[in-house]
């Protein structure tokens, strides 16, 4: 089995051991749809004698892919509604999504953007359409923070990299640079010295926000990478998908934000799956989610909550669906459920 390259074909699957050949068919036809891809460092992670692991749940293409429900969407998070040039989404005043490139070097099977990533996706902004997407982040004063999304942008050689930081440089408006990013784990060699010196160019406040969702995909390789951005300047956040089979567990989850924490990376965003075609069998309730995020309150350390959030569809933006843990009584008083579950009275009663 030759895990030194890439993986991305129903063939490649089947070679390496990923894929039962009577499976190649099915798989096939879920890679006509949508696009494949496993990296050696993620390919090395699976646990081929288990049939349930979370790894593989992630990254290996499945029939039910091809199981699509009419409350699935396309574009599930709204970001066509919200493009005024190529390239850019501006939901929310302050900020703006650039999506410079819609290539991974893994494809997700729960990917919120499967309709506009991969070979067939809406690959690399022309140099005609960067130049109108930068004039248009120069020309709104009220945006502050630049997220580079995608697609993954750590992608991009570092050469194209420090281009755009270094025409971000000169809007003065732009006071945050954010990055979103699988690459530190399934990629972790390409976190080099020239990569950091990129992200640093622009002279801006730089974040890397780390997509992860289990604790395995925590590898010392992943942690010593993500090492070398902190040490370097770049504040690190967190952001996973809330997944059947994958992190669906107060234990798992639990150990997860520890493993981020514990790497120096704070627990950012914990999204409710979006309603991506063909990825019913990742979805769970929000009353399960709601559990699993309480589970949370109790077991582990402020440092280690994240938020849990869901994007409206339609493009509405994020809203924070945790459940409550105060309610209105009337009178001036509130019920406060504490992290046992138990319930208090507040002011209390004297
Ligand atoms: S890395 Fe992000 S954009 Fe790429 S396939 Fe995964 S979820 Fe989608």
């Amino acid at each position: 089995m030759n895990v030194h390259r890439p993986i991305k074909t129903a063939e490649d699957l089947v070679d390496a051991g990923l894929v039962e050949p009577s499976q190649h068919g099915a798989v096939s036809r879920v890679a006509e749809r949508y696009a494949v891809a496993i990296s050696p460092a993620i390919a090395r992670l699976i646990d081929r004698n288990d049939p349930n692991d979370p790894i593989a749940r992630q990254f290996v293409p499945d029939a039910a892919e091809l199981t699509l429900l009419p409350e699935e969407r396309e574009d599930p998070i709204g970001d066509k509604a919200h493009s005024p040039v190529t390239g850019i989404v501006h939901r929310y005043p302050d900020r703006v999504l650039l999506k410079a490139v819609h290539v991974c070097p893994v494809y997700c099977r729960f990917c919120f953007r499967r309709e506009m990533v991969g070979p067939q996706g809406l690959g690399t902004l022309t140099p005609t359409e960067l130049d109108a997407a930068i004039a248009y982040i120069a020309a709104h004063e009220e945006i502050w923070e630049v997220i580079l999304t995608g697609g993954d942008p750590l992608v991009l050689s570092p050469r194209r990299l420090g281009e755009i930081m270094e025409r971000l440089k000169p809007i003065a408006h732009v006071k945050i640079v954010r990055f979103h990013t699988r690459v530190p784990v399934v990629e972790p060699e390409r976190v080099n010295a020239d990569l950091i010196a990129a992200l640093k160019a622009g002279g801006k406040a730089t974040y890397v926000a780390l997509h992860a969702n289990h604790p395995r995909e925590l590898t010392q390789d992943a942690r010593d990478a993500s090492a070398r951005l902190i040490d370097a300047g770049i504040v690190m956040v967190s952001q996973s998908v809330l997944l059947k089979g994958v992190n669906d567990d107060a234990d798992v989850l639990a150990s997860l934000m520890r493993a981020f924490v514990e790497t120096r990376i704070k627990p950012y965003y914990l999204h409710h799956p979006d309603l991506a075609p063909g990825t019913s069998h990742f979805r769970l309730s929000i009353e399960e989610g709601q559990a699993l995020v309480a589970s949370l309150r109790g077991r582990v350390s402020g440092l280690c909550q994240p938020a849990y959030i869901l994007d409206i569809p339609g493009g509405h933006g994020k809203a924070v669906i945790s459940a409550a843990s105060i309610a209105a009584e009337g009178g001036g008083c509130y019920t406060v459920t504490d992290f046992r579950g138990e319930e208090h009275i507040y002011p209390p009663k004297i």
